[in-house]
């Protein structure tokens, strides 16, 4: 089997050192080469990658890292460079397959880069699509890249979406764990505070996206990813409230059959298929053992406590940069509420109002656009809390 060359853009976070992980199980039978890994902080977790995968290229996009990193990396022969644009030179390199493991918004750039460059991209980082979606894609198409998406759902129905049978597809339908407020009240919910928020019931993940998923802004974000990646009417993804996280999303045939993914909470399956694709690797995850599944339950979500799902709905009917002004709006909010500015309630209620409050008027879809959206939405968030 020939060498796969690979770059991890966010190899320090949750998705990436499972990314890693997987690539060292996978290095029993198959050899891979590691272009690029990249970073922000964790500088020292970046070298340690760095070295035992003898990378190219390390590439943290915090400047002030840069000379830390590089002592840590003196005499290795491994490259360390700094900054924003070197993540994007770093990404520019050729890999045949790219972890897209960013998060949020940051990671637009870097990823177009490597699509660009023709690499097969496994797509964790959903806020390209989110923000992006049309103009991701079409870069997509027209550099010949193929988009295996990561995010567990959508990598659960990428393997059972029927391509071949699309016209007889009726409906997607998006499992969401419920997130650590499923049975919360309001008046708790009111209360609760980013160490209560980022404690998921299932996924390990990164804070970010598990305080999403305690407002259920991470579904809101799946739903408008789900619509580009499988490209399907609004009204046709639904969100199924599923609090054992087993069955990881479905298809729904107008000849009645429902097709889903099952398989125990751990992000390696669907990173393993998709560095496997198209055929299948051995992956060591926890199997599923049914009879130890007591039950299943399925629930609607609740959207007078959750808004991101109405929120969501209305900014895929909207499209243009309603997606990008929902994502930018949320990533303004969550990081002021993780800094214990706004309450965990008020993060809905900032996305709400400025998407409403936002001047849509002359909004060609370019990727300045959607630079300027997410400025301009981040910073009436910030307007919006400074007036309160
Ligand atoms: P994380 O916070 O654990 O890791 C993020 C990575 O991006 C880190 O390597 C960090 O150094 C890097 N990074 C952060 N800010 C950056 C910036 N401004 N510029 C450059 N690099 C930056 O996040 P995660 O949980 O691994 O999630 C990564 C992406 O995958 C997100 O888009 C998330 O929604 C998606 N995702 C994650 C999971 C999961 O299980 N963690 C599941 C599905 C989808
Ligand atoms: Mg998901």
């Amino acid at each position: 089997m020939p060498v796969t060359s690979i770059s991890v853009l966010g190899s320090t976070g949750s998705i990436g050192t499972n990314t890693l992980d997987v690539i060292r199980h996978f290095q029993a039978e198959r050899e891979f080469e590691v272009v690029a890994l990249t970073g922000m902080n964790n500088t020292e977790l970046l070298a340690r990658q760095a070295i035992e995968f003898n990378a190219q290229i390390a590439v943290t996009a915090n400047e002030s890292h840069y000379s830390a990193l590089k002592s840590a990396l003196a005499g290795t022969g491994i490259e360390a460079a700094a900054g924003q644009n070197a993540l994007v030179e770093a990404a520019t390199r050729h890999a045949d397959w790219v972890m897209a493991g960013i998060v949020g918004i940051a990671g637009l750039e870097p990823t177009r880069a490597a699509i660009r460059n023709g690499s097969t991209i496994a797509l964790a980082n959903k806020e390209c699509l989110v923000c992006a979606g049309e103009l991701f894609l079409a870069e997509c198409r027209r550099s010949g890249t193929e988009l295996l998406p990561v995010d567990s759902e959508h990598n659960a129905i990428f393997q059972v979406f029927e391509e071949r049978n699309r016209s007889g597809i009726e409906r997607i339908i998006l499992t969401a764990s419920g997130g650590p407020f499923r049975t919360w009240s309001t008046d708790q919910m009111a209360g609760a505070t980013p160490k209560s928020a980022a404690s998921h019931p299932n996924w390990d993940m990164g804070i970010k996206i598990s305080i999403d998923s305690a407002t259920m802004f991470n579904k809101a974000l799946e739903m408008i990813e789900a619509r580009h990646l499988f490209a399907m009417p609004p009204d046709a993804i639904e969100v199924v409230v599923h609090p054992q996280s087993v069955i990881h999303s479905m298809v729904g045939y107008q000849d009645g059959s429902v097709l889903a993914q099952l398989g125990s909470p751990d992000m390696r399956t669907a990173i393993g298929y998709a560095l496997a694709w198209p055929v299948r690797g051995h992956v060591p995850v926890e199997r599923l053992d049914f009879t130890k599944l007591s039950r299943l339950d399925f629930e609607t979500p609740d959207e007078k406590r959750f808004p991101a799902i109405r929120l969501a709905r209305n900014a895929m009917q909207a499209g243009g940069l309603a997606g990008t002004v929902l994502n930018g709006a949320k990533e303004a909010a969550l990081e002021a509420f993780i800094g214990g500015q706004i309450g965990f309630l008020d993060i809905a209620s900032l996305v709400e109002r400025t998407l409403d409050d936002f001047d849509y008027t002359n909004s060609e879809l370019s990727i300045e656009a959607v630079q300027d959206a997410d400025r301009r939405s981040r910073s009436m968030v910030h307007q919006t809390m400074a007036a309160a």
